[in-house]
C-alpha cells in the first residue's frame, strides 16, 4: 500500500504541486503538504488522527493517589497515558527526569 502523500497532490486553491513539510504543534511532528504559492496546508490524515487523540487524552484529569513508598513519595501515571505515548514512540525510557516546575506544580519529561 502506497501512502497518500507519495503521490501528487495538487493545492485547490493554484493548482500547483504541494510540497511535504513537517510541522510541530505540541511536540508533535506532522507530517504535511503545503503550497508554497498560497500557503496551503494538509496535515497527514494519519497524524492528524493521532494528534486528535492527543488532543482527546490532554483535556482529561486523571485524579492520582500520593503513596510513601520507602523515604519518597510516588504516584501511578495512568496507564492511558504510557500507552499513548508507547504508541508514538516505542522506545520507553526507564527514567525519566522530574523538577518541580512552580510552587504545586512538579513535571515529568520522557524525552
Ligand atoms: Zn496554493
Amino acid at each position: 500500500m502506497t501512502d497518500i502523500f507519495d503521490n501528487t497532490i495538487l493545492c485547490k486553491n493554484c493548482n500547483l504541486k504541494m510540497e511535504k513539510v513537517a510541522i510541530e504543534r505540541n511536540g508533535f511532528h506532522l507530517r504535511a503538504l503545503e503550497c508554497k504559492k498560497c500557503g496551503n496546508k494538509i496535515i497527514h490524515p494519519e497524524d492528524l488522527k493521532e494528534y486528535d487523540g492527543f488532543q482527546n487524552l490532554k483535556k482529561k484529569n486523571f485524579r492520582v493517589k500520593l503513596r510513601f513508598v520507602g523515604n519518597s513519595y510516588a504516584v501511578s501515571i495512568p496507564r492511558e497515558i504510557i500507552d499513548f505515548m508507547h504508541e508514538q514512540d516505542s522506545r520507553m525510557k526507564e527514567m525519566v527526569d522530574l523538577c518541580l516546575e512552580e510552587m504545586g506544580r512538579v513535571s515529568l519529561s520522557f524525552d
